[in-house]
Formats: structure tokens, C-alpha cells, sequence
């Protein structure tokens, strides 16, 4: 008998007709005499719903009250979920994350999980219950509720996974896998049979939205696999591990891009100690993520400092560097918002010097300009006009096809 934590995505759950398909895969597990707990996300657009909703009623929704709405969305799927599995004579019974013991700091809307107190969780699994968690959300010290940030029940999912030590964390959602490229551009691109938590990790965070990057951290720490297939078919899916062999795979293994990148550049900066510190620590303090930061070699001095934002932060950045810009005395402060990136990912390309010359050599072909690059020591990333952003992708698994092969 194993233990599995399945967890079940807002698109697979989106009606009543999807949640009786979902029982019904659940239904098949327990019946092979697993142990299961599954975590679900709330019902299709519920929770940009009640985002909208709660803007329209306050200007600046309070954090703590924000969250405790936005939970509700996932106790509703997982009520009816339980409704559904009794029905149909399953022993089960819904929780929501206070009651599951997610355990939470206080940041509202991007809380962190501190720990797992799973003892009720462990008490109806012992009385042979299927056990079904309300995902993204968690509870402070102080008893107030949390969620974990867009697409958090992910990480729900893994953090149950690892205090529960299950054989695997499956995350079913209405796509097969991982693929090696977005298959709405490529569709001939292929699914990956597996993929290790590092490749993974740096898809997730460049563009693959399949898995949260955090699951895939928590994921890789406590090494729990994690599956990710889809719910509406019987496809086997990609299983994220870490057992995926380094040595043998000299190559890239997939293409990530992300079309939400803008980009701040401060022109003219004078070159001392200090300088970049005033503009980081500001933007750090506004909440703001900061991605990609490029300062070039200065010349008399003077330097140009240029860093990428989302776009839908490109607005708030201006506003906290502008007056920083002003008062160093640098010429401009410039920026764009019609960006996006493309990025080559593999373990494969670790201390191989050819993959990232191929890469740009792929993009001048198509006429392609460059505009920055970001690396790791398994990613090459190039960020370039958005408006190019499908060609590039389109052109890069032509020219990395052969590699690609198992
Ligand atoms: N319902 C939440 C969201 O839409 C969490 C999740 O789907 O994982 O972000
Ligand atoms: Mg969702």
C-alpha cells in the first residue's frame, strides 16, 4: 500500500461534470488499495473572480481579508468533491489548510509554509479515508488565514507529499506534461518521459507554467517525484525526479520563452560604490521583482544600468526610480515593455562552450536582435522584441531538434 498525494488544477475541477470525472480517477486509485490524500485548486477563473470582485468593492482590499476570500474558492471545490466521492460509497472527508496543519508565515498573498502539522491529516487516513486538502492556503501562528500565491496549491501538494513522506506527488492538469516546447507553437515538439528538478526548476521559473516553481524546490529538497499529467486523458505524463542520468545527455533538453518582460534602463549612471544599492534597495522595498540585471564595463565613469521587470510592474518601477535617477545625477531613465524571452535549458550544456554561440547564431539568421542575455549553467537566456519571441522559439527547436532526441 502506497501513499499518494494527487492534486487536481481549477481547470480540471471547473464544473460539476469535471469534479465527478476527478472522483472517478480517484475512485481507481483507492480502489488499487492506496492511501491517497489530493489537494485541489478552486473551481475554472474562480479565484481572478473574486479578485475582480473585491476590487470593485475596495480600492485597496486589505491583505488579511483578501486572503481569507480568495481561500473560500478552494473550499468549495473540495466540499464538493467530498460530496461526490460519498456518493458514490468512498469514505471521504474535506479539509481546508488550517485544518490540514499548512502552517504559514504572515505574508499575505505570497505566504511561505513553515512547517506541516499533519496529525489530523495522518487520523483520517488511518479510518481508510480518502483525505481531499483546499489548496494555496495556510494558517499564521496567530490563526489567521493565508494563501501561498498564484497557482499555490502546487505547493500544498509537495509540502503534504513530504511531511507525509508519499511515494510521489501527482499534479494532474489539462495539459499531458512538459513538453520540449510549448506545443501550441510547435506542435510536433515532443513530451518529455521525465526531467530533472534542476531542468525543470528552470523551465518552470523561464516560461513553463505547468508546475509551480516553488513545488518544484520543495520538490528537489526533500526529494519527492513529482508527476505532472493531465486529467482528462490516460497519457503516462513527464515525472520530475532526480534520477535523470547528467553525464549521458550532452544537450539541450527544452525551450522556455515568457512574453511578460519589460525592461528599465538608467543611462549615464555614475560609476562609485553605493549607486546600484540605491536603486535596488528601493525597488526591494516596493515589492518589486527584479529578474535580469545588466551593468555594463564603465567608460570614464560612466555606466548604463539596465534590469527587467514584469510588465504589469513596469509602471510602479518608473515612479521608485526616477526620482533615485534624478538625484545621482544620471543622463536618462529609459524603458520598455514590448519584451520577451527565450531560453535554451539542459543539464547537457553545463561547461559546453558551442550552445550558447549556436543559439545566437540561430537568432541572427532569422535577423533576430538580442537585446540582453542571462545565463545559468544550465540555461542561455536571450531577451529580445516580443514580437519575434515565437519565431525565435520556432527557429531554436528546428536547429536543437536532433539533440532533443532520447
Ligand atoms: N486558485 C489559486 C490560483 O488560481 C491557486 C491555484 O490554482 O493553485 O492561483
Ligand atoms: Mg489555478
Amino acid at each position: 500500500m502506497a501513499l499518494i498525494v494527487q492534486k487536481y488544477g481549477g481547470s480540471s475541477v471547473a464544473d460539476a461534470e469535471r469534479i465527478r470525472n476527478v472522483a472517478r480517477r480517484i475512485a481507481t486509485t483507492k480502489d488499487k488499495g492506496d492511501q491517497i490524500v489530493v489537494v485541489v485548486s478552486a473551481m475554472g477563473d474562480t479565484t481572478n473572480e473574486l479578485i475582480k470582485l473585491a476590487y470593485q468593492v475596495s480600492e485597496q482590499p486589505s491583505g488579511r481579508e483578501l486572503d481569507v476570500l480568495l481561500s473560500t474558492g478552494e473550499i468549495v471545490s473540495s466540499t464538493l468533491l467530498a460530496m461526490v466521492l460519498r456518493d458514490m460509497g468512498y469514505e471521504a472527508i474535506s479539509l481546508s489548510g488550517a485544518q490540514a496543519g499548512i502552517r504559514t508565515d504572515s505574508a499575505y498573498s505570497r505566504a511561505r509554509i513553515l512547517k506541516v502539522e499533519a496529525q489530523r491529516v495522518v487520523k483520517e487516513l488511518e479510518k481508510g479515508k480518502i483525505v481531499i486538502v483546499a489548496g494555496f492556503q495556510g494558517i499564521t501562528g496567530g490563526m489567521d488565514v493565508t494563501t501561498l500565491g498564484r497557482g499555490g496549491s502546487d505547493i500544498t501538494a509537495v509540502a503534504l507529499a513530504v511531511s507525509l513522506g508519499a511515494e510521489v506527488c501527482q499534479i494532474y492538469t489539462n495539459v499531458d506534461g512538459v513538453y520540449i516546447a510549448d506545443p501550441r507553437l510547435i506542435p510536433e515538439a515532443r513530451r518529455l518521459a521525465e526531467i530533472g528538478y534542476e531542468e525543470m526548476l528552470e523551465l518552470a521559473t523561464y516560461g513553463a507554467k505547468v508546475v509551480h516553481p516553488r513545488a518544484v524546490e520543495l520538490g528537489e529538497l526533500f526529494n519527492i517525484p513529482i508527476l505532472v499529467a493531465s486529467s482528462f486523458t490516460q497519457n503516462p505524463g513527464t515525472l520530475i525526479h532526480g534520477g535523470v542520468s547528467m553525464e549521458v545527455r550532452n544537450k539541450v533538453r527544452s525551450i522556455a520563452y515568457d512574453l511578460d518582460v519589460a525592461k528599465v534602463t538608467v543611462v549615464g549612471v555614475p560609476d562609485r560604490p553605493g549607486i546600484a544599492a540605491s536603486i535596488f534597495e528601493p525597488l526591494a522595498k516596493a515589492g518589486i521583482s527584479i529578474d535580469t540585471i545588466v551593468q555594463n564595463a564603465s567608460i570614464n565613469n560612466i555606466t548604463d544600468l539596465t534590469f527587467t521587470v514584469t510588465k504589469s510592474d513596469l509602471a510602479r518601477a518608473m515612479r521608485v526610480v526616477e526620482p533615485i535617477a534624478k538625484s545621482i545625477e544620471a543622463r536618462e531613465c529609459a524603458s520598455d515593455s514590448r519584451l520577451g524571452k527565450v531560453s535554451i535549458i539542459g543539464t547537457g550544456m553545463q561547461n559546453t562552450p558551442g550552445y550558447a554561440a549556436r543559439m545566437f547564431e540561430v537568432l541572427s539568421e532569422q535577423d533576430i536582435n538580442i537585446q540582453l542575455i542571462t545565463t545559468s549553467e544550465i540555461r542561455i537566456t536571450c531577451i529580445i522584441d516580443e514580437a519575434r519571441v515565437k519565431e525565435a522559439i520556432r527557429a531554436l527547436h528546428r536547429a536543437f531538434e536532433l539533440e532533443m532526441e532520447e
